[in-house]
């Protein structure tokens, strides 16, 4: 799984001065990473009864649609407020560089849909809980929350609900 990382590109100072913003692009480019990549991710989900996938915009769109296909299942996207052209829910958080909001659509899940959470980056948690806050507000039952990377030294986990179990594949 380490030799997978060698292709997170760190790149200093973006989108703001301080942050090392995690680069998945070159994994996503090598194709047997990336196979490797989703393999490692929906792995521990492959026997949890999942019903649908929930991916936040963007990078978790790349990811998240590619473990739910391995996992058989379908796919929601979770967008940055006004992508999305019908109803929406929409759930306010804060980021680590910066504030925003995220929406789904009004009747993306059924009650007691099991949804897997799934982006690239975990870091200061706040975007993960506002979609695990999205899925709840749809009556889903948030079975795990998976990432790519989780950066340790912002706590993001501890900003999620206790009850929702978070895997990551590599530690920053
Ligand atoms: P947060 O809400 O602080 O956990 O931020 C997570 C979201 O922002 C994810 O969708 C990530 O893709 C993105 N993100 C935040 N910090 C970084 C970082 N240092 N490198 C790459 N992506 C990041």
């Amino acid at each position: 799984m380490s030799d997978l990382f060698v292709l997170v590109r760190d790149v200093p100072d973006f989108p703001k001065p301080g942050i090392v913003f995690k680069d998945l692009t070159p994994l996503f480019r090598d194709a047997e990473s990336f196979r490797a990549l989703i393999e490692a991710l929906a792995q521990p989900y492959l026997d949890a009864k999942v019903d649908a996938v929930l991916g936040i915009e963007a990078r978790g769109f790349i990811l998240g649609a590619a473990v739910a296909l391995r996992l058989g299942v379908g796919f929601v996207p979770a967008r940055k407020p006004g992508k999305l052209p019908a109803r929406t829910d929409r759930e306010a958080y804060s980021l680590e560089y910066g504030h925003d909001a995220l929406e789904v659509h009004v009747g993306s899940f059924s009650p007691g849909d099991r949804v897997l959470l799934v982006d690239d980056v975990i870091a200061t948690g706040g975007t993960a809980r506002a979609a695990i806050a999205l899925a709840r507000r749809q009556e889903a039952v948030v079975i795990g929350a998976t990432f790519a990377v989780e950066l340790d030294f912002l706590d993001g986990r501890e900003r999620l609900p206790k009850d929702v179990p978070v895997n990551t594949l590599l530690h920053a």
